[in-house]
C-alpha cells in the first residue's frame, strides 16, 4: 500500500468529521463482509421513555414510585426513563438500602423494609419470581411493539411492567439501506429481549438479531463471527460494548459516546450520525482503489 493515498483518506476523513486513528482501519475496511452494530445509543438515541404504567399486583402510581425509587441509584439509560417518569408525575421518591446492579439484567433493592428486583425475564427468574401468562401476554405485546418492558417484583412477586420506548436516530434507517446497497452484511447486537430487538431491526431493515448479549459476552460474538471469515466492522458507543469495538477488525465509535469508546475504535465519528459510519467505509474503498 502506498502510504501517500492513506494519508491523503486520513486527511479527507477528518474534513468530514470522521477521525481514523489508524491508517490500517481504512485498508481492512475494504475487505469489509459485516457490519454490526450496538443497539441502544448507536442506531437508537439511547434517550428512553416510559410510555406504559402497568401495575398488577399494586396501582400504577405505586408501581412507578417503588421502580424508581430502586432505579435512582442506577446510570443504566431505563434507569434515568423511570426516574424521570416519577419526577414529571411529581412523585417523590424514597431512599433504598442494598443497592446492587445485575449487568444486563437489572437492579435489586430494599424500600421500605420490602425487596424490589426490576429487570428482564432472565432476573425475575433467577428469583423464582413466578410470571403467569396473562402477565407474559402483555410483556410480549409490549416487545412486538419495539418495547422494552421492564418488569418489577415486590418481595418476590410480580407486580408490574414499565413499558419503555427508545427513538431511532433520524439517519439509520438511511444508513442501513446504504450499507446493504454496498452489498454488506448488516447485523445489530444487544442485551435486550429478542422480540424487541426483532421488531426494532424490522423497522430500520437489519435482518441479523443477536438478542440477550450480555455486556461481557458482546466481543465475544464478534469473535464467533471473525472465526466464521467474517470481516468485521462494529458501531457503538463505549456503553457496555468497548471490548467488542476492541475485537473488531475495525471499531467505530460514536464520538459523542463514552471516552472509553473512542480509546477503543480505530475510526471516531466526531458527529453523532450514522451516515458518517457509511462515509467511512466508502472512504477505504476509493483509498484503496487508489492504492491498487
Ligand atoms: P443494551 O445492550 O441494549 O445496551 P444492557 O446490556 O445494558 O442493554 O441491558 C440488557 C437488559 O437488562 C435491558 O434491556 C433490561 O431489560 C435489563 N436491565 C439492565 N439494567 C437495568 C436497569 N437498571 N433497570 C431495569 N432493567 C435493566
Ligand atoms: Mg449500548
Amino acid at each position: 500500500a502506498t502510504p501517500t493515498a492513506v494519508t491523503v483518506g486520513i486527511g479527507r476523513g477528518a474534513e468530514l468529521g470522521i477521525l481514523v486513528k489508524n491508517g490500517e482501519a481504512l485498508e481492512i475496511s475494504e475487505k469489509l463482509t459485516t457490519v454490526l452494530f450496538d443497539k441502544t445509543g448507536t442506531l437508537t438515541k439511547g434517550k428512553p421513555e416510559v410510555t406504559n404504567i402497568i401495575g398488577t399486583a399494586t396501582d400504577d402510581k405505586t408501581l412507578l414510585y417503588i421502580a424508581a425509587s430502586v432505579e435512582k441509584n442506577s446510570q443504566h439509560p431505563l434507569a434515568e426513563a423511570i426516574v424521570t417518569k416519577a419526577r414529571d408525575n411529581d412523585i417523590k421518591l424514597s431512599d433504598s438500602e442494598g443497592f446492587n446492579t445485575f449487568a444486563g439484567k437489572g437492579v435489586f433493592a430494599t424500600v421500605n423494609g420490602k425487596s424490589i428486583l426490576i429487570g428482564n425475564r432472565t432476573l425475575l427468574m433467577e428469583n423464582n419470581v413466578e410470571i403467569v401468562d396473562d402477565d407474559e401476554e402483555m410483556i410480549s405485546k409490549l416487545e412486538e411493539e419495539g418495547k422494552t418492558a421492564v418488569l418489577v417484583a415486590l418481595n418476590n412477586a410480580f407486580s408490574g411492567i414499565l413499558g419503555v420506548a427508545d427513538t431511532l436516530k433520524e439517519n439509520t434507517p438511511m444508513a442501513i439501506s446504504e450499507l446493504k446497497k454496498m452489498h454488506l452484511e448488516v447485523a445489530m447486537i444487544t442485551g435486550d429481549n429478542p422480540r424487541t430487538a426483532e421488531a426494532i431491526a424490522r423497522k430500520i431493515g437489519i435482518d441479523q438479531v443477536m438478542a440477550g448479549v450480555l455486556p461481557e459476552d458482546k466481543s465475544a460474538e464478534v469473535k464467533r463471527l471473525q472465526d466464521k471469515g467474517k470481516v468485521v466492522a462494529f458501531v457503538g458507543d463505549g456503553i457496555n460494548d468497548a471490548p467488542a469495538l476492541a475485537q473488531a477488525d475495525v471499531g467505530i465509535a460514536i464520538g459523542s459516546g463514552t471516552d472509553v469508546a473512542i480509546e477503543s475504535g480505530e475510526i471516531v465519528l466526531i458527529n453523532d450520525n450514522l451516515l458518517d459510519a457509511v462515509a467511512g467505509v466508502q472512504l477505504s474503498e476509493k483509498v484503496m482503489g487508489r492504492i491498487k
